[in-house]
């Protein structure tokens, strides 16, 4: 035994090269398969009614990420009855909620940059959609979520439950 002649040296140098390819091949193959990354689309639809269309939303175990499709089916203006969906556990949302009527429009009616806010679309008004998508990874599987909408004095009838499991 001794140091590695030239040679020898260059061998494991390849070999290691040929090893570190392989696993990059590997990690693009996990990162393209379906069942690593799955992006489930929910739509809701408020009204001028002040009301979301559904008071549950579902989202399955596997699920990676949400893609969130907010409508308003109504033709009131975003400043008289705009409408967003705000995702927060349920034990956060009327805090979150309280403190969003301090806020403005342009901030959707929330705090700024508060960890309780989970995910939020824009306020949109009638005749308009908003998208959002957001990971999983956020959301406890079983956890206790409630979306909402943080327009002022919106929150208490345009409520529901999500449910991730
Ligand atoms: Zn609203």
């Amino acid at each position: 035994a001794g140091f590695p002649t030239m040679g020898n040296r260059n061998r494991m140098e390849q070999d290691m090269r040929r090893k570190r390819a392989a696993l990059a091949g590997v990690a693009a193959l996990l990162l393209a398969s379906p069942a690593m990354a799955r992006v489930c689309a929910v739509s809701i639809d408020s009204t001028d009614q002040m009301t979301f269309t559904s008071k549950e939303i579902r989202i399955a175990a596997d699920c990676t990420q949400v893609d969130l499709t907010l409508r308003h089916t109504g033709r009131l203006a975003a400043t008289a009855m705009g409408h967003n969906w705000v995702l927060t556990r349920t034990a956060d949302y009327q805090p979150v909620a309280m403190a969003g009527m301090r806020g403005t429009l342009a901030d959707s009616y929330l705090p700024k940059n508060d960890p309780r806010v989970l995910a939020h679309t824009k306020v949109i008004g009638g005749g308009e959609t908003t998208r959002v998508r957001f990971p999983t990874q956020r959301l406890r599987k079983g956890g206790d979520y409630t979306f909402f909408c943080s327009f002022p004095g919106h929150f208490a009838m345009m409520k529901g439950t999500l449910i991730f499991n």
